[in-house]
């Protein structure tokens, strides 16, 4: 393949993409170049024998998928540059409220909420004006993962407050969560799963609940049998018999 043959190709190409609507799939090339100056792909792929996606990127053509995704980066800086002037800042809430698109979790996906601000010239909003609510949300984002997680795990789960929110307020991951009042270098230990507690303890296949959580729901299970007619009292006796005294039957009976 000449230089001057591929030249000449990635030049009708290009012609094809602008037909296309900015970007080039192989049916799409097809469709659209020049039948007369242009043979399909095949043809051309038989003597180049490169696959689609190199020609592409040597031809400096996108993709769908890039094409797509350049064509929300575009709408999410411009969605956000709305929003600032609306309110003076942007924030997932409002945003979310709008039902704009691409969505706010997207766009924190495949951009970076805080890269995207940049790049619109905008404010995110700060949530956390004090500390206290900044480790409210910490507390229910462990509650959320369930367990203890190393710092650069909580990072790739994307949850508030960051760990550069964090350290904006001048907390470190270990501060932040001795403050949140848990041991955070017993990594992989559990959180209570019970409403509104956040004990930690060693993990043990099975248990849910801490101690004092489990004494909690025995005694609303008992309060519960107390008031039982006998075929409810005969289902909770059998399940007992049949599956034992472990946490999954105890949350189960508690919520009957
Ligand atoms: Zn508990």
């Amino acid at each position: 393949m000449s230089m001057e043959l591929e030249n000449k190709y990635i030049a009708e190409a290009k012609l094809a993409a602008k037909q296309a609507g900015g970007y080039l799939t192989v049916e799409l090339f097809d469709l659209y170049r020049d039948k007369e100056k242009t043979t399909t792909w095949d043809t051309y792929n038989r003597k180049a024998k490169t696959n689609f996606k190199d020609f592409l990127k040597k031809a400096d053509i996108p993709t769908k998928e890039e094409y797509l995704l350049e064509k929300n980066r575009i709408k999410a800086i411009s969605n956000f540059k709305l929003l600032n002037v609306l309110n003076g800042y942007v924030d997932k809430i409002d945003y979310e409220e709008g039902n704009l698109e691409p969505a706010w979790d997207y766009i924190s996906d495949h951009f970076g909420i805080e890269k995207i601000c940049k790049a619109a010239e905008v404010n995110l909003k700060n949530k956390y004006t004090n500390v206290e609510s900044m480790i409210v949300d910490l507390k229910n984002s462990i509650k959320k993962i369930g367990y203890i997680p190393t710092k650069v795990e909580y990072d790739s789960l994307k949850l508030k407050p960051s760990t550069s929110a964090m350290n904006n307020k001048g907390l470190s991951w270990t501060e932040a969560m001795k403050k949140a009042e848990f041991s955070p270098k017993k990594v992989g230990e559990k959180v209570c799963e019970y409403e509104r507690c956040y004990s930690q303890f060693p993990y043990i296949e099975g248990k849910r609940f801490c101690i004092t959580c489990e004494n909690k729901i025995k005694n609303e299970i008992l309060n519960k049998i107390e008031l039982m007619n006998t075929k409810d009292l005969k289902d909770v006796t059998k399940v007992l018999v049949l599956e034992g005294n472990n946490h999954n039957l105890l949350d189960k009976l508690r919520k009957k």
